[in-house]
């Protein structure tokens, strides 16, 4: 699970200014963590990452996530990322593999709801993962769901758990754009050039 092979091959990381994943950090505290970037690429997607087992487990989300219940919405798995890639914010440049500009859009720690931390992997493998969100913007449990696959690429449906969290009039994903690591917006983040 923890192989970080196609996100090196994928990239190259003397230009881009994304982390190697080289410092093999310790997890930052018990729970493990999650993080939403927002991330300006060729289609405007928002990747959520999951860490499980060392590194950040992903999706693409290309219309973010909902906290409506009744929203289903479409995630493509990607490949895996290093644990520290979760803090990054900053452009990649345009002719890099994800060429355009990420912030930090909601992170902080997660439970997963059936099962133990250490049940996470084999929840995914299975196409079947409930966990709990404890974000600035995104609260309570989701569903991620298998539906199938496109050659190597994993369709999966991001869905709303429908608990405290839940919400259908709030629509995050455009009324709260800011970073919750700087407050930036993504055209500030653009204009700001490097990382900070
Ligand atoms: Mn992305």
């Amino acid at each position: 699970m923890a192989d970080l092979d196609r996100y090196r091959r994928r990239r190259d990381l003397d230009r881009s200014p994304e982390p190697s994943g080289d410092d093999d950090r310790p997890p930052p505290g018990d729970d493990p963590i999650f993080v939403i970037q927002q991330h300006d690429a060729s289609t405007l997607h928002f990747d959520l990452r999951l860490e499980v087992d060392g590194v950040l487990v992903s999706w693409a989300v290309p219309k973010g996530p909902s906290t409506d219940p009744a929203e289903r919405r479409l995630a493509l798995r990607t490949e895996d990322h290093p644990l520290d890639s979760a803090d990054f914010e900053g452009t990649i440049p345009a002719d890099e593999y994800g060429g355009g500009t990420v912030l930090v859009w909601d992170r902080g720690p997660y439970r997963h709801l059936k099962g133990g931390a250490d049940e996470v992997a084999a929840a995914i493998a299975a196409g079947h993962l409930e966990v709990a969100l404890d974000g600035s913007k995104i609260t309570g449990g989701y569903a991620l769901i298998r539906t199938g696959s496109d050659g190597d690429q994993e369709r999966w449906l991001l869905v709303k758990m429908d608990d405290d969290g839940a919400d259908a009039r709030r629509n995050p994903v455009s009324t709260e754009p800011e970073s919750v690591r700087s407050g930036r917006t993504l055209d500030e983040v653009a204009e700001d050039g490097d990382d900070q």
